[in-house]
């Protein structure tokens, strides 16, 4: 497979039309206001973006995870901050909840969250605990029906807006027990902390968050007891995939922007991509987002193909890590190229600057990738 479907080109079209109309025009601004724009937000759940991956009967399309990673591409192209908040939405809010949650949870989360009306996150890392998640300190105890839970969780994407209807996080439930659990938002005893003030992803929503005897019913365990360490890293193959694809856009747009600039510059009488200097690095760049785009794809095939979960697990480290990296050259490669506009936040490649470097970061760094990709090669690297 070289090639997407044509149903998956046509919905390329559909999706960078939306990008560029809608989000291009008014992005610098919304970044330098640390601002997301919940309009966007329920532009993005007409169109269906939301529900790409969801059940029908939850108003989504059940459609595949490769047309997910589309959207999220061609999102990232234009912006990463937009791009994550569908990345965050559909990989960490909606697919845990469709995936272990029960009839009734999936009734009363999912068709707001699909619709793009709510947003919901995951909150896994905190303070002493994030590649090495289960040193998970957060600690839920179950008495007279209810959980009480106690602890913090850090740099939690989309926590706090003012549609996040809720989010689930894992919790120690026993000595050797994680387990993952819903809490709505607004429920006492759960604080979100104010947005961080972060290096880029200003569009993005992130906080820290607090809980304080935040009391549950027993009923919003997600999943089984004790199985919410497996979950996650269930979640998290799926989410390097779709951050594989951020990237790649990233990438991608780095590429559009600097091949436009270098034939419209001209220094010494002749535009700066007639030097080799600079042509060459935009070669390269072309080169790396072709290989960032095939290892992404071909992970979000594997996945739709119904493949082994090690297949699945080792091709989306691997797209993760390959892409993430490519992305953040790509922008260096794409500010260079810029000269010292690139250094302007008048011009995007600022913004993709200092938005690159979170990939390599979240949902496992590169070297958690790495860590992962050798373990598969059957190495006993810890
Ligand atoms: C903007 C933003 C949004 C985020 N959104 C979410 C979210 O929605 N939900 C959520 O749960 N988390 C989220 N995260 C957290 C993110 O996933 C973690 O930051 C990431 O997993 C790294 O964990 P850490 O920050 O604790 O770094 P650490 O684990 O402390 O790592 C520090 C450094 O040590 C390296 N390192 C650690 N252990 C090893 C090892 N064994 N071998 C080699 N190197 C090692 C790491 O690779 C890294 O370079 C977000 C983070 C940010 C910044």
């Amino acid at each position: 497979m070289f090639e997407l479907s044509q149903d998956h080109e046509t919905f390329r079209k559909v999706v960078r039309e939306f990008a560029e109309g809608e989000i291009a025009p008014h992005v610098a601004q919304w970044d330098r206001e640390h601002h997301l724009p919940l309009d966007i937000v329920h532009a993005m759940g007409d169109l269906g973006l939301f529900g790409l991956v969801a059940p029908e009967e939850y108003g989504g399309s059940g459609g595949d995870f490769t047309s997910l990673c589309v959207a999220i591409e061609e999102l990232g192209r234009v912006d990463q901050s937009i791009g994550i908040t569908l990345e965050a939405a559909v990989g960490l809010g909606i697919n845990p909840i469709a995936s272990y949650g029960t009839a009734e949870q999936k009734q009363r989360w999912l068709p707001d969250l699909v619709a793009g009306r709510a947003l919901a996150a995951f909150g896994l890392t905190e303070p002493e605990a994030g590649s090495d998640a289960g040193a998970t300190r957060t600690r839920a105890v179950l008495d007279g029906g209810h959980w009480t839970i106690n602890g913090a969780k850090a740099f939690i994407t989309n926590s706090g807006t003012d549609i996040t209807s809720v989010v689930s996080i894992t919790a120690r439930t026993g000595p050797d027990e994680i387990s993952t659990l819903l809490v709505p938002s607004g429920t006492a005893g759960f604080v979100v902390e104010p947005a961080y003030d972060k290096l880029g992803w200003h569009i993005s929503d992130t906080h820290g968050l607090t809980f304080a005897d935040c009391v549950v019913p027993e009923d919003n365990l997600l999943g089984q007891r004790g199985k919410g360490f497996a979950q996650f890293l269930a979640v998290l193959d799926e989410g390097r995939i779709a951050i594989s694809a951020l990237a790649v856009g990233l990438a991608q747009g780095c590429l559009d922007v600097s091949r436009r600039y270098a034939l419209e510059r001209h220094t010494f009488g002749a535009p700066i991509g007639s030097r080799q200097a600079v042509a060459f690095a935009l070669s390269d760049l072309a080169v790396s987002v072709e290989a960032a785009r095939l290892l992404t794809y071909k992970a979000a095939w594997l996945k739709d193909s119904g493949r082994s979960r090690e297949q699945i697990k080792q091709a989306a480290s691997m797209a993760k890590l390959y892409s993430t990296e490519a992305a953040v050259a790509a922008t260096r490669i794409a500010t260079q190229v810029f000269g010292g506009n690139g250094f302007m936040e008048e011009f995007p490649v600022a913004r993709f600057y200092r938005d690159a470097k979170i990939l390599e970061i979240g949902e496992g760094t590169s070297e958690v990738q790495r860590m992962l990709i050798a373990r598969g090669l059957g190495l006993p690297v810890s």
